[in-house]
């Protein structure tokens, strides 16, 4: 049995989930699709363009323990990242309307540096995070 923490992006209600099975993957309170991956965060495909004036995106798609689709989208400028766009299963949410903050930055952080992006900016609940990765 596992009791596994989630939160929901659209309205910030946090819930736990204790059972065997697959959790439903949907919001107790407003029913939102929008909510925690369940076990780790798998990062399985990336896209990456930009056009010489440094402006151009990232884009990170990554599947739960259950095999729901969740896609980042990352604007760059130079060595600068900010997180844009969440898409989890074909819902898409602006990251900085999201009710709650997941701390993405970490799985993140050396797939982007490959790319030579150094500071990603996750405005997720208005946080605006900075991690600093030199
Ligand atoms: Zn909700």
């Amino acid at each position: 049995m596992a009791i596994i923490p989630l939160d929901c992006l659209e309205c910030g209600t946090q819930y736990t989930y204790i059972g065997v099975g697959p959790h439903s993957a949907e919001c107790p309170d407003c029913e939102s699709t929008c909510v925690s991956p369940v076990g780790e965060l798998r990062i399985i495909d990336q896209d990456y363009w930009s056009v010489p004036n440094g402006t151009g995106e990232v884009q990170i798609s990554a599947v739960d323990e259950h095999d729901r689709s969740f896609e980042f989208r990352i604007g760059i400028q130079k060595h600068k990242g900010t997180l844009t766009t969440i898409t989890i299963g074909g819902t898409s949410i602006l990251a900085k309307q999201c009710s709650v903050a997941w701390p993405i930055t970490d799985l993140f952080n050396e797939l982007l540096a490959r790319y030579g992006i150094t500071e990603l900016i996750n405005p997720m609940h208005s946080s605006n995070t900075t991690t600093q990765n030199q």
